[in-house]
């Protein structure tokens, strides 16, 4: 399907935008000049975007947010949208394709990007942590970045493809078929992650928190066995699921330390670990517990440009279902209470409307 575009959106020059617009914390609804683009770059009229934890560090200026955003900058970087301006050099996608996109923008010097693993670019520079991002009506993004959305992905599922890759990048990091998994952290790429893990063929999908709301959340969402571990014990629900030796496969997700270690206690010999929770800063682990249980642990970063996105576009098309993760949606003009919403660990996905 191919979006009309209207003679508005090529004469356009100026825009709303949620913007970093002072060293404190807050965003700012700012009205900014429409970004012109390169030859290589595509103008996206932004449709939907989703709230992610980072814009909540950005908003709230902490001490990572202070080291890494310059200021003014508009923020934002999970959205979906429409082509309205193609660059010069750009053959491949054309004015009105629905897309959604890559916000991670590599170099193309590095060793790892010339041999083709985009997704560990030491150069790697983020849209709307480094660089403008898409909390604005328009966004400018490399033609390389954009991912074309199929008809059956609408607006706001490909306003959270972003965090769904790093939900599949995570999952598919082992092999799943037929594993018992333990997920930490029932965030909403912990849900994510859930519901993927069951849609490629886990055994039993068990993921914690020490939050009932979104406990629930993931039952709703996924088939899979909450457990509580502020007052539940895993040991009993994994005898209650008759796991013999433990989880074949852990994925962090919670970025608490507490949660990995109760991860390493109920791995099997030789489980795997995929981590994607960043811990708040240093944390100590027990590398001994790691090493007698011949445990392999894989950092993740992002998504894999782009065959994380090949694969989660053919799973949306095929069946998984992760709509219910979005529990709010606002438009625009009411982002602060968006940002509330996510702010009080009480919602899954917030989805704010731009049009
Ligand atoms: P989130 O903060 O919404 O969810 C984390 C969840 O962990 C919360 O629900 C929290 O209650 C829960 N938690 C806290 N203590 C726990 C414990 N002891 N046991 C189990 N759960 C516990 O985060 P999110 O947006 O779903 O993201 C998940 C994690 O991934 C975060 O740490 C985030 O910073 C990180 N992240 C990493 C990347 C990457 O590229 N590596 C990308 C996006 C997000
Ligand atoms: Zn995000």
């Amino acid at each position: 399907m191919t979006i009309e575009v209207t003679a508005r959106d090529r004469r356009a020059n100026e825009m709303t935008a949620l913007v970093k617009a002072r060293p404190e914390p807050g965003l700012w609804m700012e009205t900014r000049p429409v970004p012109e683009i390169g030859p290589d770059d595509v103008l996206i009229r932004v449709n939907k975007t989703g709230i992610c934890g980072t814009d909540i560090h950005i908003w709230n200026w902490d001490d990572w947010a202070q080291r890494t955003v310059p200021v003014p900058l508009v923020t934002g970087h999970e959205f979906a949208g429409v082509v309205v301006e193609v660059g010069r050099d750009v053959t491949d996608i054309a004015i009105g394709q629905r897309c959604s996109g890559e916000g991670h923008l590599i170099g193309k010097t590095s060793r790892q990007s010339r041999s083709g693993r985009f997704h560990l670019d030491p150069e790697t520079r983020g849209i709307g942590v480094n660089e403008p991002g898409a909390f604005a009506q328009y966004l400018r993004l490399p033609a390389f970045n954009v991912v074309p959305l199929p008809d059956a992905i609408d607006d706001e599922i490909g306003a959270i493809l972003d965090p769904l890759g790093n939900a599949v990048h995570t999952a598919l990091s082992f092999d799943l078929i037929g594993e018992d998994v333990l997920i930490t952290g029932a965030g909403p790429i912990g849900i994510m992650a859930a519901a993927v893990a069951r849609h490629v063929g886990a055994r039993h999908v068990v993921i914690t928190d020490v939050n009932p709301a979104r406990l629930a959340l993931a039952t709703e969402v996924a088939d899979v066995t909450p457990v509580n571990v502020g007052h539940e014990d895993l040991k009993d629900v994994m005898h209650r699921l008759k796991l013999v030796q433990g989880f074949d496969v852990g994925m962090e997700m919670s970025g608490n330390q507490q949660a990995l270690d109760q991860m390493v206690e109920a791995m099997v010999m030789g489980g795997r670990i995929a981590m994607l929770g960043i811990p708040p800063g240093k944390s100590p682990v027990d590398w001994s517990r790691i090493v007698f249980k011949a445990i392999t642990i894989k950092g993740v970063y992002g998504r894999e440009i782009f065959e994380t996105w090949y694969k989660m576009i053919a799973m949306l098309e095929n069946g998984l279902d992760v709509r219910k993760v979005i529990t709010h949606r606002f438009k625009v003009a009411d982002f602060e209470a968006g940002f509330a919403a996510m702010r009080s660990g009480q919602s899954g996905k917030v989805v704010l409307d731009w049009r």
